[in-house]
């Protein structure tokens, strides 16, 4: 394993066909049990406002800890799950772990606030989901208001009942965001079939947008298209002041990336923007 980048969790080496299979079985082991040795935490984003500065809503982001791989990235260990029918039992502690967070700090108080949750296309598919969605909702008595779907347009494609989902999670008061727009193989025209509330730039095109004009070009239509289709518009992977500034005076509502928190656990969401 090598150290990915300053970034706190590893990514394997895809030099060996065998050992690479033998590693993926391995860890595929690791996660199948890593619910009940209590492995898995989520983090949570902070998406900023870029007019006013506030924030008002976090993007849930899971992080595994395996006491033999140490910290391993979602990028790996999602698209392992998603191989297996891992990722339902996955997706669904997920969504009980943030209906719990959001159901704590509506007890305590804090001002209100909506957290995104990453819907894997497999979870998305499952028949009830929007109808398991909102049983949770209401076992948990958190308001509908505070909880977000992201769902990859990749995922919304692949689906012959989607615009029933989408409408059922539109009618128990879900929001609904379409997580790294711009990257999937699709055409647009979903856009408006569907209920969408919220369109995230894909990081891709915000990374150098400083300097390379086309993707300036890129991230600034993706806002018109928002702006024009009355949705919202999120650029995900701001890590530079200049990215700010360029996406605020193109009018983007908001941004997260590096530039203003990683991802963190709950207690530092609390200390840092509920006190
Ligand atoms: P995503 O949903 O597009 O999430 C954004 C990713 O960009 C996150 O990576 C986040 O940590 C990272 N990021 C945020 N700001 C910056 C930045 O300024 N610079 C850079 N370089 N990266 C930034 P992460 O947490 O490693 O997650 C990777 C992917 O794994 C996610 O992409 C999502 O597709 C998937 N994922 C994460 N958590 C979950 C989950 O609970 N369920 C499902 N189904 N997928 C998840
Ligand atoms: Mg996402
Ligand atoms: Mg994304
Ligand atoms: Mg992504």
């Amino acid at each position: 394993y090598v150290k990915d980048q300053g970034r706190s969790h590893y990514r394997f080496f895809k030099e060996d066909m065998n050992a690479s299979f033998t590693n993926t079985a391995l860890l595929e082991s690791h996660l199948r049990r890593a619910i009940e040795f209590d492995e898995l935490e989520i983090h949570y984003q902070p998406q900023v406002n870029l007019k006013t500065g506030l924030i008002d809503s976090f993007e849930a982001l899971l992080r595994w800890n395996n006491r033999k791989f140490g910290f391993v990235s979602p990028a790996d260990f999602i698209p392992l799950a998603e191989e297996s029918d891992l990722i339902l039992s996955i997706g669904n502690w997920v969504l009980e772990g943030v209906c719990k967070q959001l159901k704590e700090w509506q007890d305590k108080e804090f001002r209100p606030v909506r957290i995104a949750v990453n819907i894997s296309p497999k979870q998305f598919r499952t028949s009830d989901f929007a109808e398991k969605t909102g049983v949770l909702i209401q076992k948990h008595g958190i308001h509908p208001s505070s909880f977000e779907v992201e769902i990859t347009e990749t995922a919304l494609m692949h689906m012959n009942d989607t615009l029933a989902t989408l409408k059922k999670l539109k009618d128990i008061g879900v929001t609904i965001s379409v997580d790294d727009f711009g990257t999937g193989y699709s055409s647009l025209s979903y856009l408006k079939q569907y209920p969408i509330d919220i369109i995230k730039i894909d990081r891709s095109f915000i990374k150098d947008i400083e300097m390379d004009q086309k993707n300036e070009a890129i991230a600034k239509t993706i806002i018109n298209l928002a702006h024009n289709l009355g949705m919202e518009v999120i650029a995900e992977g701001v890590e530079k002041d200049l990215q700010a500034q360029i996406l605020k005076e193109a009018d983007c509502h908001k941004a997260q990336g590096f530039l203003f928190s990683r991802p963190v656990p709950a207690g530092v969401i609390v200390q840092k923007y509920f006190n």
